[in-house]
């Protein structure tokens, strides 16, 4: 134990985990896990959360400080922004191929749809998506550009509003460049001196990782009950997946023509960020974990991944996209064949696109988006519900694999990005990280 790296001690973690749900499933244990082993996976969780905000906060500030000149912070943007729909688009195309030649929704038994909708349709779990989505699609047009400006900073940072919280650290830092050095300092020093605390954090927290893990693993296994049913949806999951490492495919290709790294140096550094997004189904919480693989592990600069990394890890969502794209015509083949059109598809393509920036990095955010891409093709609304429950038994599964691919892609653009700023250096991870890693 007292060598091995930190990606394996959280494998371990995780297949521990797995086998320890399997087994509680099966002597009726599921109570147990879910008072005494799950507490301990939320734990673990909260305390994520609690760093993000500073470490957005902090990170930006100090990086967009550091950068000297305003016109490079537009050039980022752009960049990032730029770098970031396209790789959207390549994964929503890649779903969509995918989908229409294997055709998984054709094969489905009349027999199976039943069952599903016996089981699923009225489903507690369905109506709150289908809930959620109304609320979201409610809202006006220009009400997630409006949700990017804070009225209140302390609320932002209250809520984790992350967009907010980076317009404001944007803000300040842009702010700290127009004064005089001399007066900018002190708040600069500051925010360097809190963004080197939370890095610290992150790494004495991703000690307690591999146990973590566990209990994050375990809960969700024993809420895996029907193994029929996946069982039938194994085609459809199938797509997903292998869409999802298509996906990852494209991104050490990125990662080795622009960069010119190693594409397994770089999975090798970025892994316990995958892990953690595969366990927690969360990229808002997975985030201060990729903030400190990708600066301190891959050697993306402060200015960089202060930026394109909390921005990716709420708009860039290559995972959800390409899940999105895969789920809606799936849903379509079994119960709206007839919705099956060309231009439906690329209709799909422009709602996948603004839905993947629209969700959430929370778990199942992905599927609440699907229920608005399904709605923008004229989708019958009596048959949402079905629809819905027809994915609704792998969607956590699916949830945990697109969350690694959103994760890897922000960590991919923001290489690509410093490289392009000539902000990609060789990473020095701290004596201490070192010596943490081999514990
Ligand atoms: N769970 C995903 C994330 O946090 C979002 C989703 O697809 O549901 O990135």
């Amino acid at each position: 134990m007292k060598k091995l790296a930190l990606h394996w001690k959280i494998i371990i973690g995780m297949v521990l985990g797995i086998i320890f749900g399997f087994i509680m499933n099966s002597v009726g244990g599921k109570d147990f896990v879910s008072d005494w082993i799950s507490p301990f996976g939320t734990i673990f969780i909260n305390l994520l959360k609690l760093i993000a905000v500073p470490l957005i906060l902090a990170s930006l500030i100090k990086g967009i400080s550091d950068l000297k000149d305003i016109s490079k912070i537009k050039t980022m943007g752009l960049r990032t922004i730029g770098i970031y729909m396209a790789t959207t688009l390549v994964a929503i195309i890649i779903g969509l191929s995918i989908v229409n030649t294997i055709k998984p929704g054709e094969g489905m038994s009349q027999d199976t749809i039943e069952k599903i909708k016996s089981k699923y349709a009225s489903d507690e779990g369905v109506a709150d998506k289908l809930t959620k989505a109304s609320v979201q699609k409610d809202a006006g047009p220009l009400q997630s550009l409006v949700d990017i400006f804070p009225s209140n900073i302390f609320k932002a940072l209250g809520d984790a509003k992350m967009l907010q919280v980076i317009f404001f650290a944007l803000f300040v830092g842009i702010c700290l460049l127009l004064i005089p050095e001399k007066k900018a300092k002190p708040l600069v020093n500051f925010f360097d001196s809190l963004n080197e605390v939370v890095m610290k954090m992150v790494d004495l927290i991703m000690l307690f990782a591999p146990y973590a893990v566990f209990a994050l693993m375990a809960n969700v296994i024993i809420a895996f009950d029907d193994t029929e049913i996946l069982l039938k949806l194994l085609n459809y999951a199938l797509c997903v997946v292998g869409g999802l490492m298509l996906m990852i495919g494209f991104y050490l290709i990125l990662v080795s023509i622009y960069t010119k790294k190693s594409p397994m140096w770089f999975l090798k550094e970025i892994s316990p960020a995958q892990l953690l997004a595969f366990s927690t189904s969360s990229s808002a919480a997975t985030l201060p974990v990729t903030m400190e693989r990708v600066e301190e592990h891959i050697g993306v600069d402060k200015e960089v991944s202060g930026f394109v990394l909390p921005v990716g890890a709420t708009v860039n969502m290559d995972g959800t996209s390409l899940y999105q794209g895969i789920a809606a015509v799936f849903i379509m083949q079994v119960i709206w064949p007839e919705g099956l059109t060309f231009t439906n598809q690329l209709v799909i393509i422009a709602t996948a696109l603004l839905a993947s920036i629209g969700s959430a990095a929370v778990p199942s955010a992905g599927m609440v988006m699907l229920v608005i891409v399904l709605e923008s093709i004229g989708f019958p609304a009596e048959l949402l519900p079905i629809g819905l429950a027809l994915i609704f038994a792998v969607d956590r599964p699916l949830d945990m694999c697109r969350t690694t691919v959103n994760v890897t892609g922000d960590a991919t653009v923001a290489m690509m990005v410093a490289k392009s700023l000539g902000k990609l250096h060789e990473p020095k991870p701290k004596e201490w990280d070192d010596n943490y890693e081999k514990v």
